[in-house]
C-alpha cells in the first residue's frame, strides 16, 4: 500500500496536522493542512522528498472542513478535483447565507447556555475564524459507502461528531483506515458544536453523533488507523473503549455537580474547565453541552427553559 504521511505545522494548540498522499490510479491527497506560508513550504518540501511535485497531485479528498485540514487548498490550481461530504461545501466555500445562519445560531444559543454578557463579545463570527481556511468548492460530494474515482479499494465511511461532515476512508482488503480526527492517539476529539443544516432546524447533538461514530469503528477490521494528528493507531478497539470511558466519567462528574446545584451550561463549563474556558470558550462549551446532551440522552437530567435560558437538573 502506497500511503505517504506528510506532517505539517499549524498555529493551533493541537500542534502538527497529518495529511496523506495515496498512490492510487490517481495521485490523491487526503486533507490539505492549514493556510500558512510555513505549512505550504513544508508541504512542497516533503512532496519533493517522496519523489513528486505539487502539480503531480490529481485530486484532493477532505475528511472534514476544519481549517487545519483544508486551508492549503487555496494554493492548488483551480481545476483540481476536491472531494468531500456534501455538508463540507458551505464551510470551504464560505457560503454567505451559511455564515449568517451560523452566526445567528450561536447568537441565539449562547445566551440560552447562560454565558455572561461580558464573554459574548469575545465570540468572533465565523468569518474571522476562517483566516486559516480556504475559499474553494467541492467538485464531487460523497456519502457512506461511496467509492472514490481513481482510488479503487477505498470506501467512504460517514463518521460525524467532531465535525458533522466528517468522513473516513477505509480499505477493507488492506485493513487500513484514514480516520481524520475521528480517533486520535493522545487526545480526545472535541464534539464541536455546529449549526443545524437548515435555518430553524433542530440542533444536532455532536457528542452523541461522535459516540456513535466511535462505536461503529469496532465493526471494521483495522490494522492501521492513520490519524489527523499524532501517530498511527493499531489498537483501535482498546482506544475506543478508553475514549468512551473517559467521556462517561466526565458525564458522571457533571451529574454530581448538578446534584449539588441545578446549573446553566456555562456554570458547568466554568467548573469543568476553570480558566481554560476564558481562552477557549467555543471548544469548552462544545464539550460541556456534549456532556449535558449525553446525560439527557440517558435520562439522567431534565432541562428547564422557562427563564429564557436552560437550567439543568439532576433527576
Ligand atoms: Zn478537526
Amino acid at each position: 500500500m502506497n500511503i505517504h504521511k506528510i506532517i505539517l505545522p499549524t498555529p493551533f494548540a493541537v500542534g502538527n496536522v497529518n495529511v496523506f498522499l495515496i498512490q492510487g490510479e490517481r495521485l490523491t491527497l487526503v486533507d490539505a493542512g492549514v493556510k500558512t506560508e510555513e505549512a505550504w513550504q513544508a508541504f512542497q518540501q516533503q512532496i519533493n522528498e517522496i519523489g513528486f511535485t505539487v502539480s503531480d497531485i490529481e485530486q484532493i479528498v477532505l475528511t472534514h472542513h476544519h481549517p487545519d485540514h483544508v486551508g492549503l487548498l487555496d494554493y492548488f490550481e483551480n481545476d483540481i478535483p476536491v472531494i468531500g461530504h456534501h455538508r463540507n461545501d458551505v464551510w470551504i466555500s464560505r457560503d454567505e447565507a451559511f455564515i449568517r445562519h451560523h452566526d445567528a445560531f450561536f447568537a441565539e444559543l449562547f445566551p440560552k447556555a447562560g454565558i455572561d454578557e461580558k464573554y459574548l463579545g469575545a465570540l468572533a463570527g465565523l468569518k474571522s475564524m476562517l483566516r486559516y481556511s480556504c475559499e474553494r468548492s467541492l467538485t464531487h460530494a460523497v456519502k457512506e459507502g461511496d467509492s472514490i474515482p481513481g482510488l479503487s479499494g477505498w470506501e467512504v465511511i460517514e463518521t460525524p461528531g467532531h465535525a458533522l461532515d466528517h468522513i473516513a476512508l477505509y480499505h477493507p482488503q488492506e485493513k487500513v483506515m484514514i480516520g481524520g480526527d475521528l480517533l486520535l492517539e493522545k487526545v480526545s476529539s472535541n464534539p464541536v458544536l455546529e449549526p443545524p443544516q437548515t435555518v430553524g432546524g433542530e440542533r444536532e447533538k455532536s457528542l452523541l453523533h461522535y459516540n456513535h461514530s466511535l462505536e461503529r469503528l469496532r465493526q471494521f477490521d483495522i490494522d492501521i488507523l492513520y490519524t489527523g494528528h499524532g501517530n498511527e493507531i493499531h489498537n483501535v478497539n482498546e482506544l475506543v473503549d478508553e475514549r468512551l470511558k473517559k467521556q462517561r466519567d466526565r458525564a458522571a462528574k457533571v451529574l454530581l455537580m448538578l446534584r449539588e446545584k441545578p446549573s446553566t451550561v456555562f456554570m458547568i463549563c466554568q467548573q469543568l474547565f476553570p480558566e481554560i474556558y476564558k481562552k477557549q470558550l467555543s471548544l469548552t462549551m462544545s464539550e460541556t453541552l456534549g456532556q449535558l446532551d449525553y446525560l439527557e440522552s440517558v435520562d439522567a437530567v431534565t432541562v428547564d427553559l422557562s427563564n429564557g435560558y436552560w437550567v439543568y437538573y439532576a433527576k
